[in-house]
Protein backbone atom coordinates (compact mmCIF):
# COMPACT_ATOMS: atom_id res chain seq x y z
CA UNK A 1 0.00 0.00 0.00
CA UNK A 2 1.03 3.73 -0.72
CA UNK A 3 0.55 5.68 1.86
CA UNK A 4 0.04 9.39 1.91
CA UNK A 5 3.84 11.81 2.04
CA UNK A 6 5.55 8.36 0.20
CA UNK A 7 5.29 10.23 -3.46
CA UNK A 8 6.27 13.72 -2.03
CA UNK A 9 9.25 12.13 -0.12
CA UNK A 10 10.68 10.01 -3.16
CA UNK A 11 10.54 13.28 -5.35
CA UNK A 12 12.97 14.77 -2.96
CA UNK A 13 15.22 11.97 -3.29
CA UNK A 14 15.00 11.44 -7.00
CA UNK A 15 15.68 15.33 -7.50
CA UNK A 16 18.19 15.40 -5.11
CA UNK A 17 19.76 12.73 -7.61
CA UNK A 18 18.71 13.84 -10.97
CA UNK A 19 19.42 17.76 -9.91
CA UNK A 20 16.83 19.01 -12.90
CA UNK A 21 15.60 22.06 -13.84
CA UNK A 22 12.50 21.39 -13.84
CA UNK A 23 10.42 19.76 -11.22
CA UNK A 24 8.20 16.80 -12.79
CA UNK A 25 4.60 16.77 -11.99
CA UNK A 26 3.65 13.14 -10.87
CA UNK A 27 0.27 11.89 -10.57
CA UNK A 28 -1.51 9.07 -10.00
CA UNK A 29 -3.58 7.29 -12.90
CA UNK A 30 -6.10 4.70 -12.98
CA UNK A 31 -4.52 2.79 -15.30
CA UNK A 32 -2.19 3.39 -17.85
CA UNK A 33 -1.85 2.32 -21.73
CA UNK A 34 0.97 2.87 -24.34
CA UNK A 35 0.85 1.59 -27.50
CA UNK A 36 -1.91 -1.06 -26.20
CA UNK A 37 0.02 -2.47 -23.40
CA UNK A 38 -0.60 -1.77 -19.75
CA UNK A 39 2.46 0.24 -18.12
CA UNK A 40 3.43 1.11 -14.59
CA UNK A 41 4.38 4.52 -15.39
CA UNK A 42 4.77 6.78 -18.17
CA UNK A 43 7.00 9.84 -19.08
CA UNK A 44 5.89 12.43 -21.78
CA UNK A 45 7.31 16.12 -22.19
CA UNK A 46 6.95 19.64 -23.75
CA UNK A 47 9.76 21.38 -24.66
CA UNK A 48 8.69 25.24 -24.17
CA UNK A 49 11.99 26.59 -25.82
CA UNK A 50 14.36 25.81 -22.68
CA UNK A 51 11.84 25.54 -19.76
CA UNK A 52 10.83 22.18 -19.45
CA UNK A 53 7.50 20.40 -18.47
CA UNK A 54 7.90 16.82 -17.12
CA UNK A 55 4.41 14.73 -16.31
CA UNK A 56 4.78 11.44 -15.16
CA UNK A 57 1.85 9.36 -14.58
CA UNK A 58 1.51 6.34 -11.96
CA UNK A 59 -0.84 3.32 -12.65
CA UNK A 60 -2.39 2.81 -9.43
CA UNK A 61 -3.92 -0.27 -10.80
CA UNK A 62 -0.30 -1.72 -10.93
CA UNK A 63 1.95 0.10 -8.93
CA UNK A 64 0.84 -1.31 -5.05
CA UNK A 65 3.94 -1.00 -2.71
CA UNK A 66 6.20 2.02 -1.92
CA UNK A 67 9.45 -0.26 -3.71
CA UNK A 68 7.68 -0.30 -6.57
CA UNK A 69 6.55 3.38 -6.35
CA UNK A 70 10.23 4.47 -6.26
CA UNK A 71 11.47 1.97 -9.04
CA UNK A 72 8.50 3.69 -11.44
CA UNK A 73 9.67 7.08 -10.31
CA UNK A 74 13.30 6.81 -10.77
CA UNK A 75 12.72 5.21 -14.23
CA UNK A 76 10.27 7.93 -15.35
CA UNK A 77 12.75 10.78 -13.72
CA UNK A 78 15.53 9.57 -15.68
CA UNK A 79 13.41 10.33 -18.77
CA UNK A 80 13.57 13.73 -17.51
CA UNK A 81 16.72 13.78 -17.08
CA UNK A 82 17.59 12.39 -20.32
CA UNK A 83 15.30 15.72 -22.07
CA UNK A 84 17.31 17.86 -19.83
CA UNK A 85 20.70 16.29 -21.11
CA UNK A 86 19.79 15.84 -24.60
CA UNK A 87 19.86 12.44 -24.72
CA UNK A 88 17.36 9.99 -26.80
CA UNK A 89 14.09 8.84 -24.92
CA UNK A 90 15.61 5.17 -25.29
CA UNK A 91 17.20 2.48 -22.82
CA UNK A 92 20.65 1.83 -23.98
CA UNK A 93 24.10 2.75 -23.28
CA UNK A 94 24.39 5.88 -25.43
CA UNK A 95 21.37 7.58 -23.65
CA UNK A 96 23.29 6.84 -20.28
CA UNK A 97 19.72 5.11 -19.44
CA UNK A 98 22.09 1.66 -18.69
CA UNK A 99 24.14 4.07 -16.25
CA UNK A 100 21.05 4.87 -13.92
CA UNK A 101 20.13 1.38 -13.92
CA UNK A 102 23.70 0.61 -12.49
CA UNK A 103 23.46 3.81 -10.05
CA UNK A 104 20.24 2.56 -8.44
CA UNK A 105 21.37 -0.86 -8.73
CA UNK A 106 24.43 0.31 -6.30
CA UNK A 107 22.89 3.10 -3.97
CA UNK A 108 19.51 1.88 -3.73
CA UNK A 109 19.51 -1.83 -4.92
CA UNK A 110 16.65 -0.92 -6.67
CA UNK A 111 16.15 -2.23 -10.17
CA UNK A 112 14.46 0.35 -12.07
CA UNK A 113 13.85 -1.71 -15.19
CA UNK A 114 11.89 -5.13 -14.28
CA UNK A 115 10.19 -2.44 -11.55
CA UNK A 116 8.58 -5.90 -9.73
ZN1 LIG B 1 11.27 4.09 -20.05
Amino acid sequence: MIKAGQLELFELVLLDVFNLKQKPITVFSRAIKFDRAECYGLYSAIDTRKSYFHKIRISRKLIKTPEQLFAVMAHEYVHAWQVENDKELLHNESSKFEYWINYFNMRFETDIVGIV
